[in-house]
């Protein structure tokens, strides 16, 4: 099973995954659960981030080396795990490039379109197939109160500092994807406080 985790900086779903991994360890005592993130997730990938994180970069490029460091943490990490039967839990995946490579940095759907069939594209005996989550918590929240728990929490990266124009259009772009595909992303109300959204994802732990 793959599980990916979504949502604007400062939206909580850090705060969540490390519990929600502990409740279906409990349902699935005998499987291994890998819990990642992107950008990284590998050697490379990290470093990467590093690089995402802190360095001006052309819309583009930044696209390029998104799905540059997630072809790797597939490769690496993601297929070998679902191939032995695991389960991976990932801090974001292609969601967050649509959100703030297409919502936010303005690069066309297309376009990421593109790199995402190329990315997770696999020809097996003739069929083509996509890696995809089997299920997404998208983490929603607006805008002006995630930026204050964000100055509350933590130093802002190259992303963090964006205003709130920005961060509405990756909000947006999050939404959208969620109308386009809403059996695989499930929306998370994340104004409500942990202890309600950690039980409604102990719940979510039990479906799976
Ligand atoms: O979720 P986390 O804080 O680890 O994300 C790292 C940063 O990278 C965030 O500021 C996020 O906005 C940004 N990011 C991005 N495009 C992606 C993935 C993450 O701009 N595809």
């Amino acid at each position: 099973i793959f599980i990916t985790f979504e949502g604007i900086d400062g939206a909580g779903k850090s705060t969540h995954i490390n519990h929600f991994a502990g409740k279906l360890k409990e349902k699935y005592p005998a499987k291994k659960i890998i819990l990642t993130r992107e950008p990284g997730g590998t050697d490379l990938g990290e470093k990467l981030r590093t690089e995402l994180l802190n360095q001006p970069m052309h819309p583009e490029t930044e696209a390029l080396l998104m799905f540059a460091a997630r072809r790797e943490h597939l490769a690496q990490i993601i297929e070998p795990a679902l191939m032995m039967g695991d389960i991976v839990i990932s801090d974001r995946f292609t969601d967050s490039s649509f959100a703030y490579q297409c919502g936010g940095r303005g690069i066309s759907i297309e376009q990421l379109n593109i790199l995402e069939k190329w990315v997770q594209g696999r020809v097996t005996k003739g069929d083509v197939f996509e890696i995809q989550p089997n299920k997404t918590f998208l983490f929603d929240l607006s805008v002006e109160i995630a930026q204050q728990r964000r100055e509350q929490t933590r130093t802002p990266d190259k992303f963090e500092k964006l205003d709130i124009h920005f961060f509405n259009q990756v909000r947006n772009e999050y939404l959208r994807r969620a109308s386009v595909f809403p059996n695989r992303i499930k929306l998370i109300d994340a104004s409500l406080s942990i202890d309600t959204i950690r039980d409604m994802m102990e719940l979510e732990a039990s479906f799976l």
